[in-house]
């Protein structure tokens, strides 16, 4: 089994895996890359995961089920493009043989889902959309801070292993907001400049991993007296975890790296 980031549009990834026969693409938000490096890789489409509704994810999902009659699995209450076989936690779905745990995250969306596996080619990896990205998470755009807080929770009790499938390389200017957040994170500052290695050659920052994630981004480190600090000072009512989160949210919207 082989996993790989297909870079569309701007920043946007479409992760793909495959058995060397089949293969499942993962928010595909358009679908000719897709049916290019199909025909390139000499594969068949089986299965479309969706994580969530918005169009840079499911804008491919007809041309791609109709050249491919590939299933389609999405969550249980979003607007999607149908047919679409619905899913919420914590069902669990085998694809491609591999068997994948389904999360309610939301927060970025009402229904965000997320798909977990503990072995996909050896390693446990989840499929998070825009929930949780390297360095940091996705808008609120129809959540509270208070269900993306549990959202991301969840998502930091899976096993440090994990690695972690983004849908968006924001990686630099999510790690220039958690530098300002936490100057003297050694970790954090060393990470950076192997993103920005990463980037000058042209190659994806992701997967991460939960375990680096927990040690990088300042909004699965709400609870670390250092990040609570940073986000008092912007918000100075900030005293509960939800409220510290808000507050980094908040400040995050507004930064200028
Ligand atoms: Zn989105």
């Amino acid at each position: 089994m082989q996993l790989l980031p297909l870079p569309v549009f701007t920043d946007n990834y479409i992760w793909l895996f495959h058995d060397g026969t089949r293969a499942c693409a993962v928010d595909p938000g358009t679908a000719e890359p897709v049916l290019d490096w199909l025909q390139q890789q000499g594969l068949r489409l089986d299965t479309i995961l969706l994580t969530h509704h918005h169009a840079d994810h499911t804008g491919g999902v007809d041309l791609l089920r109709n050249s491919t009659g590939a299933r389609v699995v999405g969550p249980a209450t979003e607007t999607l493009p149908e047919p679409v076989e619905r899913v919420s936690a914590p069902e669990r779905l085998s694809v491609l043989g591999i068997d994948f745990q389904v999360l309610d995250v939301p927060g970025h969306t009402a229904g965000h889902i997320a798909y977990h596996t503990p072995n996909l080619a050896h390693q446990p990896t989840l499929f998070c959309g825009d929930t949780l990205f390297s360095g940091g998470c996705g808008r609120l755009f129809e959540g509270t801070a208070a269900q993306m807080l549990d959202s991301l929770d969840q998502l930091a009790a899976l096993p440090d292993p994990t690695r972690v499938c983004c849908a968006h390389e924001y990686t630099l200017s999510n790690l220039a907001f958690a530098v300002a957040v936490e100057p003297s994170n050694t970790t954090l500052t060393q990470h950076t400049e192997h993103c920005m290695r990463l980037r000058a050659e042209g190659r994806p920052t992701l997967p991460s991993t939960l375990a680096l994630e927990k040690q990088i981004n300042p909004f699965l480190r709400i609870r670390c007296p250092a990040v609570q600090t940073a986000a008092r000072q912007h918000s100075p009512d900030a005293h509960t975890d939800v409220a510290v989160f808000a507050a980094l949210r908040n400040w995050k919207n507004n930064f200028k790296g």
